[in-house]
């Protein structure tokens, strides 16, 4: 447990998240532990100065102070301590985490912050680079995604995208840490896409109401293809006759296990441009382990059964530093990836959230997270990189997610024309997404998308079956607020 012993805790949370980046997924307290970390903030002769100390080691920032806004004021504070206290951990670890002193903010925003500012791309990912001391191969990356969206990162006026959860799995991998369950014998399926109808039904109404329409929808989960073909067409056919004229659907068919021509037909018929088709590994070693009922082998017939029924954008996502995994099985799982095409590829760098069963077996074996960090993650990234670039494949969205292996990133790569549209619009926050079904967030974009409002579904599948009227009353209020009008997304 590391002590936070400072006159400014509130912000306790981010100061939090800068010292994990050090240190991995530590306990920080403001009352007891060690080492300490000792801070103290002065305003004084128009300057705010910030200094922290540890292990006989110093470190100060100071900087004129802000009046005027005070939210500003307190985001350029929050700014400043955390920056401080990151210098102090990088001169006594000796380390520099790939995205510098970025936490909690994604990195394409502030790129697009100082877009906004009137700095043209190039001065906009060298001023991100230096102001936060992101590595320039993660900056350039930065710049890279930029291109990738330009033209295609807003939505017209008055669209939403539509996001529906199936929170259904055949078995449930160990680094799984989503709101879905088991599919066990089914007796939930029936049910729940019975809520579900519904909830399409009554939101119909709301988009209506609020002069809304789809531009993006995407099925996902959960593994939507582990539901009975039926069900899956029955939710399908209601979105699309409640939200006509989307210009992409996507559904995730993750399992290879629950493909079959059946359920890829009707998505075909069905107009679903995009699915996603997912090996994680081409390793069935490691497939065994993560707990995936299916080999490589099924992937690759899955993904080439797509193919031969002219599914001509299918996305597949792969994960590095999965438990086990050297740099060579990655390689190998790279060496499928190039010969398959797919064409756009997610790489993720694994993240062990608490919720997990691999959090747990961590734990119970004594190691943690930075036993996952060792095992050649920023390796295996790079690689993706090189070799992705190498084929065609471009960068078009990322995001990062706290227990990262390596503090490192989720990138989606597409070649050319294949970007994902709501990926897209959902990680840099540019439409208003409506999300139906246990556990899905809607959230929305008000004031110019400046301010975002969120909905939560309630993530229990029988609680969501029970309430789903309420759930449709919390869009509502959040949609519509005090006054209708203000729902400009
Ligand atoms: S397929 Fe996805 S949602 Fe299902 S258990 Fe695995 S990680 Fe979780």
């Amino acid at each position: 447990m590391i002590r936070l012993m400072t006159d400014s805790p509130e912000f306790y949370h981010d100061l939090s998240d800068v010292l994990r980046l050090f240190y991995g997924d530590v306990s920080v307290s403001l009352e007891s532990g060690e080492p300490v970390f000792e801070h103290h903030f002065t305003e004084a002769d128009g300057r705010w100065t910030d200094v922290w100390a540890c292990g006989g080691r110093r470190a100060a920032l100071s900087r004129p102070a802000v009046a005027g806004d005070p939210l500003e004021a307190k985001r350029l504070r929050k700014r400043q301590i955390k920056l401080a206290l990151y210098d102090l951990l990088k001169d006594l670890t000796g380390m520099r985490p790939p995205w510098g002193s970025l936490t909690g903010i994604r990195p394409t925003r502030l790129l697009y912050e100082a877009m906004e500012a009137g700095m043209a791309l190039d001065e906009a990912v060298e001023h991100v680079q230096s102001a936060f001391d992101v590595s320039p191969d993660r900056a350039a990356l930065l710049g890279e995604i930029a291109r990738m969206q330009a033209g295609i990162r807003e939505a017209a006026p008055g669209q939403f995208d539509l996001y529906i959860g199936i929170p259904f799995c055949r078995t449930r991998c160990s680094y799984c840490s989503f709101s879905s369950g088991e599919i066990g014998d089914g007796r939930l399926v029936a049910p729940y896409v019975g809520a579900l109808l519904r909830e399409i039904e009554l939101c119909r109404a709301l988009m209506d109401e609020a002069g809304l329409q789809l531009r993006a929808g995407y099925v996902g989960g959960g593994t939507p293809t582990a539901i009975p073909c039926g069900d899956l067409e029955r939710i399908l056919a209601a979105a699309q006759a409640a939200f006509p004229g989307a210009v992409e659907w996507t559904v995730e068919a993750g399992r290879p296990d629950t493909i079959d021509e059946e359920k890829l037909r009707m998505l075909r018929d069905r107009g679903v441009g995009r699915i996603s088709v997912n090996p994680q590994t081409f390793s069935d070693e490691t497939l065994r382990r993560i707990g995936r009922a299916h080999t490589g082998a099924d992937t690759i017939r899955a993904y080439e059964l797509a193919r031969s029924l002219g599914f001509d954008d299918i996305n597949m996502d792969i994960i590095a530093a999965l438990p086990g995994e050297t740099t060579a099985d990655f390689s190998r799982t790279l060496d499928v990836i190039e010969r398959l095409a797919p064409d756009s590829v997610t790489v993720h760098a694994l993240a062990i959230k608490r919720s997990s069963r691999l959090h747990e077996q961590l734990a119970v074996a004594g190691e943690g997270y930075g036993q996952i960090e060792r095992e050649g993650a920023a390796e295996m990234i790079a690689a993706a990189r090189s070799r992705l670039m190498a084929g065609g494949w471009r960068p078009y969205y990322l995001y990062r997610q706290k227990y990262m292996a390596g503090n490192l990133e989720n990138v989606g790569y597409a070649k050319p024309g294949k970007a994902c549209l709501y990926n897209i619009g959902n990680m840099e926050e540019t439409v208003s997404v409506l999300a139906l079904g246990a556990g899905a967030i809607s959230k929305w974009l008000f004031d110019r998308n400046l301010r975002i409002e969120r909905a939560p579904n309630v993530r229990n599948i029988e609680e969501y079956i029970r309430r789903v009227d309420e759930m449709v009353a919390r869009k509502r209020a959040v949609i519509f607020g005090s006054n209708p009008l203000e729902a400009d997304r």
